[in-house]
């Protein structure tokens, strides 16, 4: 079974109200909003990477989901393992990235567990409120509405790469996977104009396809539209586009947005906060599919479309 097998098969016939059919990226019990997350060593972070860093990833990983929602993260549960041989001093650093993310972004800690186990792993539910009302769910997309995404993609994949194959690698590229850059403050303008939106943590590929086939539409996405960093323009050229959409670890914002109101969505952004237009939503046949035309308009073919757990 794959990843998304066993959540459909084994838990969502246990998921309650306002779970979405465990369908979404976060639950809504009224006033809440809620979302959870698990960082495992040696698959979402490596033994060498900081501990403040883990932290901040585990908060980050987190809020990207509730920004996504349109929702304003206000607290969050903190569950810890720590291998026993894990030096307390690295722990002591966990806080402190635990405490710099914590006031940068306004959230509080409400409790939590920490145990000792064979591996070190990180899990955060994160509470938050909808800023206008109902959370922005990944089923409203409509044809015609425009499609954008946040910041750039690519990165968090080309910078793992990097921290475990180049001793020699540029530490901002490494960076970038052990501290992604998420789009804060883009909560606002997506709670007030996006009409679907969830974020990329598993591919852009696979997350358009999340999207298109909760609002059964069909995505169409123009692979020279995609919004690359340096390191991701250099990948691109070497022929691994098809890497940067399929790998993850972006915790950038796809989204949806009435051609009208883009203009109104671009301003209610934050100043250090991109959105870039990559294609438009269109009518389907019911399946919810998405294409990536080529700079010729030909259909992208793919070995793979995301990140799963069970497969990789
Ligand atoms: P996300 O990438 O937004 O975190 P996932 O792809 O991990 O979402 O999960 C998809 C959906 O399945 C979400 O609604 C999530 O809450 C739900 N889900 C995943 N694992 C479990 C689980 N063990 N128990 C209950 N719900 C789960
Ligand atoms: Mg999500």
């Amino acid at each position: 079974m794959s990843e998304f097998d066993v959540i459909e098969k084994v838990f969502a016939p246990l998921a309650g109200d306002g779970a979405f059919g465990l369908k979404d990226d976060a639950a809504l019990l009224p006033p809440y909003v809620l979302s959870k997350d698990v960082l495992v060593v040696g698959v979402h972070f490596l033994p060498s990477d900081p501990p403040d860093l883990v932290a901040r990833k585990a908060l980050r990983v987190n809020l990207s989901d509730l920004i996504a929602k349109g929702c304003q993260p206000q607290a969050y549960l903190l569950g810890c393992v720590w291998r026993s041989d894990t030096p307390t001093e690295a722990i002591q650093r966990f806080g402190e990235g635990l405490a710099h993310d914590q006031a940068r972004f306004g959230l509080a800690l409400l409790g939590g567990d920490t145990t000792s186990g064979p591996l070190n792993v990180i899990s955060v539910t994160i509470i938050g409120v909808p800023i206008n009302q109902q959370p922005v769910l990944r089923s409203g997309a409509r044809p015609g509405d425009k499609v954008l995404v946040t910041g750039t993609i690519g990165d968090g994949f080309l910078g793992l790469e990097a921290a475990r194959e180049d001793r020699l690698a540029d530490p901002a590229i490494v960076r970038s996977y052990q501290l992604p850059a998420i789009p804060w403050g883009a909560q606002e303008a997506t709670a007030r104009y996006a009409t679907a939106a969830l974020d990329v943590s598993d591919g852009l590929v696979a997350d358009a396809e999340h999207l298109a086939q909760a609002s059964g539409v069909d995505l169409h996405l123009w692979a020279e539209r995609f919004p690359l960093s340096g390191h991701g323009e250099a990948a691109r050229e070497a022929g691994r586009l098809a890497e940067l959409i399929t790998r993850g670890d972006d915790y950038q914002v796809l989204l949806t947005v009435p051609p009208h109101k883009e203009h109104k969505f671009q301003a209610a952004l934050p100043a250090d906060v991109t959105a870039t237009p990559i294609g438009e939503v269109v009518a389907s046949d019911g399946r919810g599919t998405v294409i990536v035309h080529d700079e010729n308009g030909s259909p992208v073919k793919f070995d793979r479309q995301g990140w799963d757990h069970f497969k990789d």
